[in-house]
């Protein structure tokens, strides 16, 4: 096998020189593995025959003293009584108990693996029972729920409490989409009998509100606003010195080291910017600098198909910009199905947007006042003969996030990084009692998501060694800010084709419904996904005026079980857009007519009538 083999088998020999014996006696205390497998598994490896001897003689034993024990209760059994015989049954208790404790031992070796290298660093009493880096959602509400369980918390912030979410983020983007909303209305008022010019945009003002309302909103996630319940609030970056140290480089220019039982790291995600040649040479910005701008660009190309670029893209158009939208994939929203996509683009481009999908970004420059992006059809990396120049004032990379990960000591404790940080089903990062949660660990980066997150955080962080929870993320509600809105929970066609779940599809457009009728919003539908045969709801996409309050009936009904059925006997007040979700529930009950017993029905009328 090493003759022929030998290269494959080389990583694996590497792994186990170093872990070998941890895994073969983990493998043996646990019996998941038959070990016949393990046996002919572990002759393939270079694993010295000593050490796969000793270490599975003392894997097996405390299993042997088990199984033998139960092997010689049964052997004494002499009567039928002797079946319920206290040594008996203990034995088969024991038998029952002893994977999980086996598992167990196995979990406290791991975690004294892993801390084995900080020996010397575990303080002997801490400052603190948590503290949290980074203040936006997930910080916030983890640091709110720990002093509000009394335990002693210090949060830091290295730039503005709460985060992107009201600072670059959620706040931002849908204070401008209002602005945004309200001069395309102005636009269409004619269609609702009320004479109007082109809505005189004033885009200075436009970005005056939105200063207002995150001035408006900042008291909500105020450092006041914590330090109330208990929060040890503190301005300053924060970066781990070994798995309970935090070191804190203070904003008013002090330095202080605090210790923690746990540590949740809340340090968000930041806006990708691409490696695209002369960007330098251009204007442009990610939505962490676009609030600072002040005259509205004539030209703006958005770069990314994604919930973010869309949202600015529609934005911009109907406040007056000539906005290019670039996406490398084929369809913008790649994450919703192909046909809600495609009324997103149909939307955009209606709004005036110039949607360019297939296409990747090439270079970009400037030539004596004017600036230029270079796009080409996506896999064809020199653009040759097909590229497009395309002229701009500004340009928007909105190309996807990735986790803070950077400068806050993740290398020198060797905690795994990619895209976010790398956790477990307990937000638990390589070491047990440091946590990550929110956009830092996602793989959602919602507001939402992170709250929810940050639940799991404060609980397991301060529970750590007696009990944890694992995150519960099947009923998490999204959406995308364009309009018409896109929300979905749970399933889409595409993600159940990937998944291969078998669902039953129920559509219901929403042309006829008459509140939307009445409001002039009559586009869009209900989708609704449901096991086969059965109401369970396993997804629901929407695509509509409000879509995402409407949503919030199928969220509770996903989270407490409730089917489709009982959506149809509640009550929806007439008329309303809610009755959109009624509507799609009656016509899952029609294709689930019972049409034996209408038969029945029928013959009985019939009967009646005489
Ligand atoms: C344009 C845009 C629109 C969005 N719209 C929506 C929306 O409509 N709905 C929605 O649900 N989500 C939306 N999001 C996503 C949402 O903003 C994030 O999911 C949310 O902010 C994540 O919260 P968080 O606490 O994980 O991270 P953040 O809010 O990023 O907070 C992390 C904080 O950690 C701090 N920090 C980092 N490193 C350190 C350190 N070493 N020391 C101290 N502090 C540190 C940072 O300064 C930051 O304040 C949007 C995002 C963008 C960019």
């Amino acid at each position: 096998m090493q003759s022929r083999f030998g290269h494959r088998l080389a990583a694996i020999d590497e792994g186990v020189t170093r872990e070998g014996a941890f895994y073969l006696f983990t493998l043996r205390l646990v019996p998941l593995v038959p070990f016949f497998v393990i046996n002919l598994a572990m002759g393939l490896t270079r694993l010295k025959t000593a050490t796969f001897y000793g270490v599975s003689q003392l894997g097996m034993l405390a299993g042997t003293v088990v199984y033998v024990n139960a092997g010689t209760q049964l052997s004494r059994i002499d009567s039928l009584g002797g079946i319920l015989s206290p040594g008996l049954v203990g034995s088969f208790v024991l038998l029952g108990l002893f994977p999980l404790i086996a598992r167990r031992f196995v979990g406290v070796l791991r975690r004294r693996k892993v801390y084995a290298r900080w020996a010397g660093a575990r303080p002997k009493r801490f400052d603190r029972n948590m503290i949290v880096i980074g203040g936006g959602a997930a910080g916030l509400v983890t640091s709110y729920l720990a002093a509000a369980a009394k335990a002693r918390v210090t949060l830091v912030e290295s730039h503005a409490m709460g985060g992107d979410c009201l600072n670059h983020g959620c706040v931002p983007s849908k204070t401008l989409i209002r602005s945004a909303r309200l001069a395309n209305q102005v636009r269409r008022a004619a269609e609702f009998g009320i004479g109007c010019a082109e809505p005189l945009v004033d885009f200075g003002q436009v970005m005056e509100r939105i200063r207002r309302v995150i001035a408006d909103i900042a008291p909500h996630d105020s450092a006041e606003r914590y330090t109330a319940p208990g929060v040890d609030v503190m301005r300053g970056r924060a970066t781990l010195v070994n798995p309970w140290t935090v070191a804190i480089e203070r904003a008013d220019g002090g330095t202080q080291t605090l210790t923690a039982r746990s540590i949740v790291l809340a340090t968000g995600a930041a806006p990708v910017v691409p490696k695209l040649a002369g960007l330098d040479a251009v204007d442009w910005r990610t939505s962490e600098t676009l609030w600072t701008l002040r005259e509205l660009p004539r030209r703006l190309v958005v770069l990314g198909g994604g919930p973010i670029g869309c949202e600015l893209a529609q934005a911009f158009a109907r406040l007056g910009s000539l906005v290019t939208q670039v996406e490398m994939a084929p369809r913008l929203l790649l994450r919703e199905d192909a046909d809600v996509a495609a009324v997103v683009r149909s939307a955009l481009e209606h709004d005036g947007v110039r949607v360019l999908t297939g296409q990747r970004a090439l270079r970009c420059g400037r030539e004596g006042g004017a600036q230029f992006i270079v796009v080409g059809p996506a896999g064809d990396e020199l653009g040759a003969g097909h590229a497009e120049r395309i002229e701009m004032d500004l340009l928007l990379c909105a190309v996807g996030r990735v986790a803070r990960t950077k400068g806050i000591g993740l290398e020198a404790l060797g905690i795994p990084a990619g895209p976010v940080i790398v956790t477990n089903e307990y937000l638990e990062t390589l070491y047990p009692n440091i946590h990550a949660a929110g956009d830092a660990a996602g793989p959602l980066q919602f507001t939402h998501a992170a709250s929810h997150q940050a639940w799991y955080a404060a609980a397991n962080g301060l529970l750590g060694g007696l009990a944890r929870f694992k995150v519960d993320s099947s009923v998490l509600p999204s959406a995308t800010f364009v309009e018409p809105e896109v929300a979905r929970v749970g399933l889409n066609e595409l993600e159940a084709g990937t998944r291969g779940v078998a669902v039953e599809v129920t559509r219901l457009g929403i042309e006829d419904l008459d509140r939307a009728l009445v409001d002039g919003v009559a586009a869009g539908c209900v989708k609704v996904l449901t096991v086969p045969g059965s109401d369970r709801i396993l997804g629901v996409t929407i695509v509509g005026e409000h879509a995402a309050e409407l949503l919030a009936e199928f969220v509770l009904a996903m989270k407490h079980g409730l089917g489709l059925k009982k959506i149809l006997g509640t009550i929806h007040t007439y008329p309303t857009l809610a009755e959109a979700n009624r509507a799609v529930a009656g016509a899952w009950q029609r294709k689930h007519a019972p049409e034996r017993l209408l038969a029945w029905a029928q013959r009985f009328h019939a009967w009646r009538r005489g």
